[in-house]
C-alpha cells in the first residue's frame, strides 16, 4: 500500500463492507491519494439479486468514479419506458417516457447491483494506484474508539481474532451492521414492514408477445410488484410483496404461481415460465439516530434503509458515500478540520428522513394501497406526470433533474 501525504491528519481509512457503498468509498478516496482498507464478511462479493437502477444523481457518482462507461459497456441498450399498471385488468395507467433522456450521458442507471460491485472491485483493484486493499474472509464483531484511533476486532475464516486499529471506522456494512449494533445496540428506529419481497429472475415468451417493456410497476392490494425487463433474451425480474406473515421461505414460494398468474400478461402457468434465481427479503424503513460517533461513522444501508419501491437504497448509498469523501478530502488536505465529518452526518441525515424515508413510503403506498381506479384523479405525482406529458422540455428537464423521484422509481 502507497504511502500516506506526510502533512495530512490521517493515514487511512478503515472501510466496514464491500458493498456498493464500501467499495464506492474506497475508490473516490483513491482517487484523492487517501488509502484504505475494506474488510468483508464474506469470502466472495454479494451478488444476491438486488438493486437495478439507480437515479441520475448516481449516475453522475459513477461518472466520477471513472466507472460509468464499464458500467454503460455491459447495461441493457434501452429502458423505453416506466408505466404503473393495474393488475386487475394489466391495463396501463400512466406512462414515462425514458427515450427523452436516451442521449444524456448522465440518464439512468440500469444494472444488477452484483455486477456494478464487480466492476468497483475491478477498479479498486486496478485503478487506485495500491492504495485500497480489501480482505474477504474478515467479519468485523465489534468496533470500539478512544481520543487518538478506533479500531475493529474481527473474525476470519478460522474462527481466529484480529484487532485492527485506524483513525476512522466507516460501517458501510448494510443492514444487519456490526458497526452499528456496536454504536446502538439494536436500537434502529423505523418500521418492518408485514410483507415478505419475493424477488426472481425469469424467462417468458409472453412479455414480449403482449408488447411489454422497460419498468412496469404493478397496482394491486394482493399482488403489488414491479416488473422490469433486465436484458436481452428474454430475462426479466419480477419482484412482488406478499402480505401473510409467519410463512417459511418454502410456503412463500408455494404461493409464487398464484402471483405471477395475476401479475404476469397472458397469465400464464408454471409451465410457461422459466424461473433463473430467487431471492426472499423483509422490507424496512429505518434511520439510526447519529450517522457519526467520534470515529466511527455510518453509510448506506448501515445507517440507514428503506423498502425497496423506488430505487432509492443504492442510490442513498452512494450519495452519502460523495459526500463523506468531499468531507475526508477536506480534512485530509488540511482545508477542514474534523468538525466536517458532523456535516456529512447531518445533512445525509436529514436528507434521508425528509426525502427518502417520505418518498420511498409513498412510493410503497401507491402500488400496494391504491385504487387503481381513482389513482389517475387522486395521486398528485400521477397528475405531476400528466401534466409534464404535456411539454417535452419540462419532462425531460424533471427526468434529468437533482431531486428526481420518477428516475430512481423503478
Ligand atoms: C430486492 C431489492 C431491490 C432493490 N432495488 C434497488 C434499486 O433498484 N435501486 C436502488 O438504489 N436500491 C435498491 N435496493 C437497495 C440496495 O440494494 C441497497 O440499498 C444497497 O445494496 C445498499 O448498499 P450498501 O453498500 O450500503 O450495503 P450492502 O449492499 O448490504 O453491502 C454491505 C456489505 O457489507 C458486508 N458485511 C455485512 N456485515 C459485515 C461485517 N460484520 N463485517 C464485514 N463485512 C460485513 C456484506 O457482506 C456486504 O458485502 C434494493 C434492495 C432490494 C432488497
Amino acid at each position: 500500500m502507497a504511502a500516506p501525504q506526510a502533512s495530512s491528519p490521517f493515514e487511512k481509512i478503515l472501510i466496514v463492507g464491500a458493498g456498493p457503498a464500501g467499495l464506492l468509498l474506497a475508490l473516490l478516496l483513491s482517487q484523492q491519494n487517501i488509502p484504505s482498507v475494506v474488510l468483508e464478511s464474506w469470502p466472495c462479493l454479494d451478488t444476491r439479486l438486488r438493486a437495478v437502477q439507480y437515479g441520475v444523481p448516481a449516475t453522475r457518482v459513477f461518472r466520477r468514479a471513472k466507472v460509468l462507461e464499464d458500467i454503460r459497456r455491459i447495461s441493457i441498450p434501452k429502458f423505453p419506458t416506466i408505466c404503473w399498471r393495474s393488475v386487475a385488468d394489466l391495463e396501463k395507467i400512466i406512462e414515462i417516457d425514458l427515450s427523452l433522456t436516451e442521449s444524456e450521458v448522465d440518464r439512468m442507471t440500469v444494472l444488477p447491483l452484483g455486477e456494478i460491485i464487480q466492476i468497483l472491485y475491478r477498479h479498486c483493484l486496478d485503478h487506485a494506484n495500491g492504495l485500497i486493499e480489501v480482505k474477504f474472509n474478515h467479519k468485523v464483531t465489534d468496533v470500539g474508539q478512544n481520543e487518538s484511533t478506533a479500531w475493529v476486532d474481527v473474525e476470519l475464516e478460522d474462527k481466529s481474532t484480529e484487532r485492527i486499529t485506524a483513525p476512522y471506522v466507516v460501517g458501510c456494512d448494510g443492514a444487519s451492521s456490526a458497526v452499528r449494533r456496536a454504536l446502538f445496540g439494536r436500537h434502529w428506529p423505523g418500521e418492518t414492514f408485514p410483507y415478505r419481497f419475493v424477488v426472481q429472475q425469469l424467462f417468458y415468451d409472453g412479455f414480449e408477445k403482449h408488447g411489454w417493456d422497460g419498468g412496469n410497476y404493478m397496482i394491486d392490494p394482493d399482488h403489488w410488484g414491479l416488473i422490469a425487463r433486465r436484458g436481452n433474451g428474454g430475462l426479466w425480474r419480477v419482484t412482488y410483496g406478499d402480505g401473510l406473515t409467519g410463512l417459511t421461505d418454502e410456503e412463500y414460494l408455494q404461493r409464487r404461481p398464484a402471483h405471477l398468474k395475476a401479475m404476469l400478461p397472458g397469465h400464464p402457468d408454471p409451465d410457461q415460465y422459466t424461473i433463473e434465481s430467487t431471492n426472499l427479503y423483509r422490507i424496512h424503513n429505518r434511520c439510526a439516530d447519529k450517522f457519526r460517533v467520534g470515529r466511527v461513522i455510518l453509510a448506506g444501508d448501515a445507517a440507514h434503509i428503506c423498502n425497496p419501491m423506488g430505487g432509492y437504497g443504492a442510490m442513498s448509498a452512494i450519495l452519502d458515500v460523495e459526500g463523506l469523501v468531499d468531507c475526508f478530502i477536506g480534512y485530509y488536505h488540511n482545508k477542514a478540520g474534523p468538525e466536517i465529518l458532523d456535516i456529512y452526518a447531518k445533512v445525509r441525515r436529514d436528507i434521508f428522513l425528509r426525502y427518502v424515508d417520505t418518498r420511498s413510503r409513498k412510493n410503497l403506498d401507491r402500488v400496494a394501497h391504491t385504487d387503481p381506479k381513482t389513482a389517475l384523479e387522486k395521486d398528485g405525482f400521477f397528475r405531476l406526470l400528466a401534466t409534464l406529458q404535456k411539454d417535452e422540455k419540462s419532462m425531460k428537464d424533471f427526468l434529468m433533474g437533482d431531486g428526481v423521484d420518477v428516475i430512481a422509481l423503478v
